[in-house]
């Protein structure tokens, strides 16, 4: 069953409209296709979708559902969780009647603070800059600070997904800390528990593994071992900005996740999240 529910496209940072999405999933025999841009955000930016678009971003998805009637289309945003800052996630789904919202953080920060400290994006060297400028070059606390967020994500907005959860190895590429330190592992069982609670997915995501700026799947095997012990739901997301990867990696995913102990995905039907054998 293939599927995809985390995918970009021109209303924010992707790089094609969606429309090339959609035939590529046809192509692909998709079932399920998600549209999830980068929501609204009330500061200047490039990569997020503005407010005025979403209108004409939901009547696009309900165009290409009528043009591709053999997929399902869902409509979505993948929310930035930035405390103090961010709308609250649940302010889009209800206003915008999406199907569902992936919520993640990208900006490390709070609004007392003089600027955000970025984890994502090609350029190491804006997470370099900014673990220097904004913590002193302090590892701990800052990485401490994104687990913190992550938590507080988690436990404040209503959402589904929780999007690349370990984003803040990207750059790191083991220089700064290793993922085996004691304090780090600490800090993603918490997050595991969390999301056990509050019934949250985790998605595997490949884009760091297809862009080259990461060795791994988003999150570690280890965080995946224990989430499958604790029975949390899965999905698999290309996190695509190409219609070209929107397939990237899906053996390879799969594959980790069985090694890692789980045994169902989940996907989306009539409004609910359904588990389904990863080995059908
Ligand atoms: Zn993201
Ligand atoms: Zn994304």
């Amino acid at each position: 069953m293939k599927c995809n529910y985390h995918t970009h496209s021109t209303y924010c940072d992707g790089k094609e409209p969606m429309e090339k999405f959609a035939a590529k999933a046809e192509e692909l025999s998709f079932i399920h296709l998600g549209f999830s841009s980068h929501a609204p955000v009330d500061f200047r930016n490039d990569f997020a979708i503005k407010e005025e678009q979403l209108p004409a971003y939901i009547a696009e998805i309900e165009e290409i559902q009528k043009k591709y009637p053999k997929i399902s289309f869902f409509k979505a945003l993948e929310c930035d969780f930035i405390p103090e800052i961010s709308t609250p996630f649940a302010y889009f789904k209800e206003k915008y009647q999406l199907h569902y919202i992936i919520g993640g953080v990208h900006l490390v920060g709070k609004a007392t603070m003089s600027d955000l400290w970025f984890i994502d994006g090609s350029k190491q060297k804006v997470y370099d800059d900014g673990l220097e400028k904004l913590y002193n070059n302090n590892i701990r606390k800052a990485v401490t600070d994104f687990w913190e967020q992550t938590f507080e994500m988690i436990e404040t907005e209503k959402f589904d997904i929780v999007a690349h959860l370990d984003k803040i190895k990207m750059h790191n590429q083991d220089r700064f800390f290793k993922e085996d330190e004691k304090w780090y592992r600490q800090l993603a069982q918490h997050a595991i528990e969390l999301i056990k609670k509050f019934n949250l997915i985790i998605e595997i995501n490949s884009r760091g593994l297809y862009k080259g700026r990461c060795n791994a799947f988003y999150p570690a095997a280890f965080i995946v071992a224990e989430a499958a012990k604790k029975d949390i739901p899965f999905i698999i997301s290309s996190d695509a900005h190409l219609s070209s990867e929107l397939n990237l990696y899906y053996p390879e995913a799969v594959r980790y996740l069985i090694d890692n102990g789980v045994q169902e995905l989940v996907y989306l039907q009539d409004n609910q999240w359904k588990s389904y054998s990863i080995f059908s």
